[in-house]
């Protein structure tokens, strides 16, 4: 049992040392019980990786929420940029090994962040979904049970 809310927040100022951007990234949480069973080491990448791709394709005017829910069935972790956004097509093979979209030229990646990110959410039997507009920005939503 790990506390989520102090966990994000951990998460949050490690991604910020690290990446060193200047990004602003706000904490949202809605819910109530913020205690829930989850592999620290599973969500820590699933997290890491949606929140430096956030940053990463996008512009560092740009905000990024790290959105927590907590219901009782499941909690949910969404992660919002106003960045470069991914085209509909390009939605369906993200989380096929070295996939990259057309529109990151310039912007240096291997393609293997969310393959891994599906497999770590997987593994939790949850869900993860993508909306996304070009040039507007994107939200990752990941759903685990709990
Ligand atoms: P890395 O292996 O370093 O993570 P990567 O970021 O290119 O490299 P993925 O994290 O797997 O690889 O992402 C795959 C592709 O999905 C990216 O190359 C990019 O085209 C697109 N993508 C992922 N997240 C976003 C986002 N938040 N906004 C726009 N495009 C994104
Ligand atoms: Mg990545």
């Amino acid at each position: 049992l790990i506390n989520v809310e102090n966990f994000c927040l951990n998460l949050l100022e490690d991604v910020q040392m690290f990446s060193r951007t200047t990004h602003i990234i706000k904490f949202i949480k809605h819910g109530q019980s913020f205690r829930a069973n989850l592999d620290e080491k599973l969500l820590y990448s699933i997290l890491t990786n949606l929140l430096l791709n956030a940053i990463k394709y996008s512009s560092p005017g740009g905000k990024i929420y790290l959105v927590l829910n907590a219901q009782p069935e499941a909690t949910i972790f969404q992660v919002i940029d106003e960045g470069i956004g991914i085209s509909p097509a390009e939605q369906q093979r993200l989380y096929e090994p070295y996939y990259r979209s057309e529109n990151v030229e310039g912007i240096v990646g291997t393609g293997l962040g969310l393959p891994i990110v599906k497999k770590c959410v997987d593994r939790h039997q949850g869900e993860i979904s993508v909306d996304s507009k070009v040039g507007v920005g994107t939200t990752f939503t990941v759903k685990i049970p709990t």
